[in-house]
């Protein structure tokens, strides 16, 4: 079992929230960074479980590369303090409308309210049921060669099959590593093209069910077949079923859905994060499953512009509703008319 560091964050919860931004991982607090900057009212709640926690680095993350996710997150709750934000330990357990915004409830009984929400959950990665798999999960049991396939360059790695993209997920791992074993399973035969291709890469195929990762000390050293058979490895590669964390949505009708990719399930939204529910906006893995965490803080930024942009057309639309003073209306007059004197 990981146990991730749960970090406790101080910090008082107001009243009212021009936004309440829900986790506070790198999407939640890039878009939280914008907000705060926008000078708008913001906070973000979050339970201090960001995906990638029992990973000791961040990787593929310019001017960030090798920085420990606890570190990058630190400064990034900094920043977002530093324009005014708060940034508040907790989980949300409900969100419900409420005077034309949101109410949002916390398990410990708190609550406050926003006029949006920008919700940045994450996803549970879900395992196959190896014995030590889960335990290995982010230091030797990988999923993503961009984010640890140079630190595992040239060493002995097994692919175990999950599902359909365990192949491109092998043939993958070859560009980083000469020796990959495809640890076949027994859950669905390899069709005949996939075969030539894991072979003509040099990818030795193991048929047979997976009964344990085998571990010495604190490393990783093999995979032991259920008839007893121990393939020596030093990293092993498996295929995370994705799952969207955001259950609360419920309540205002948004649902995970299936990802097209067959990878998980996602709340679907628009280019810019906007789900069907006016005011919610999602961004990072609970939508882009495939998100890493470059593209989860630029979707959370996006994702603030659009906030923020929305809130603007309402402020002005309710300023536009009047009333306008006497001196207002005949400066109102003037300009129309001279614009159109200049013909515009
Ligand atoms: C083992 C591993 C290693 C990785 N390494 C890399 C890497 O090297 N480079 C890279 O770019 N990417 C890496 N990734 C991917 C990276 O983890 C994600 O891209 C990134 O975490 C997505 O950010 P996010 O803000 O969407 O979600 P998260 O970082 O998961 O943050 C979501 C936050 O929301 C909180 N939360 C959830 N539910 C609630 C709730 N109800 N109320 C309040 N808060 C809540 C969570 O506790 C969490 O803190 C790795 C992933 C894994 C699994």
């Amino acid at each position: 079992m990981v146990v991730a560091e749960v970090v406790e964050l101080t910090g008082q919860l107001a009243e009212n929230y021009d936004v309440v931004v829900v986790g506070g991982g790198a999407a939640g607090l890039n878009g939280a960074l914008m907000l705060a900057r926008a000078r708008r009212s913001v906070a973000v709640i979050d339970a201090g479980e960001p995906r990638n926690a029992p990973a000791a680095a961040a990787h593929g993350l310019l001017g960030r590369d090798g920085m420990s996710p606890a570190e990058l997150l630190e400064r990034g709750r900094a920043e977002v303090r530093g324009y005014g934000g708060d940034v508040i330990s907790g989980e949300v357990l409900a969100v419900n409308r409420a005077d034309g915004g949101f109410s949002v409830l916390l398990a410990d009984g708190r609550s406050t309210r926003a006029r949006r929400l920008l919700v940045t959950t994450g996803l549970v990665d879900e395992l196959p049921e190896v014995p030590g798999l889960r335990e290995r999960w982010g230091r030797d049991v990988l999923h993503c060669p961009y984010c640890h396939g140079w630190e595992v360059r040239d060493g002995a790695i097994g692919v175990l099959a999950t599902g359909p993209m365990s192949v491109h997920q092998a043939l993958l791992f070859r560009q980083w590593s000469a020796d990959v074993v495809f640890f076949a399973g027994t859950a669905s035969p390899l069709d005949e093209q996939d075969v030539r291709k894991l072979i003509a890469r040099g990818i030795r195929v193991v048929p047979g069910e997976v009964a344990a990762i085998e571990v010495t000390g604190d490393r990783l050293t093999g995979v032991r077949l259920a008839d007893g058979t121990v393939v020596a490895r030093e990293a092993v590669a498996v295929a995370s079923r994705m799952v969207a964390r955001a259950g609360f949505l419920a309540d205002l009708g948004l649902r995970p859905q299936e990802h097209p990719s067959g990878m998980g399930e996602h709340f679907p939204a628009d280019a810019g994060g906007r789900t069907a529910v006016p005011g919610v906006w999602v961004a990072g893995n609970v939508t882009d499953l495939a998100a890493q965490v470059g593209g989860a803080a630029a979707a959370g930024a996006a994702a603030a512009g659009q906030i923020n942009a929305d809130l603007v057309a309402e402020e002005v639309d309710r300023a536009v509703a009047g009333p306008f003073s006497p001196e207002s209306e005949s400066r109102i007059c003037e300009l129309v008319a001279g614009d159109r004197r200049h013909g515009l």
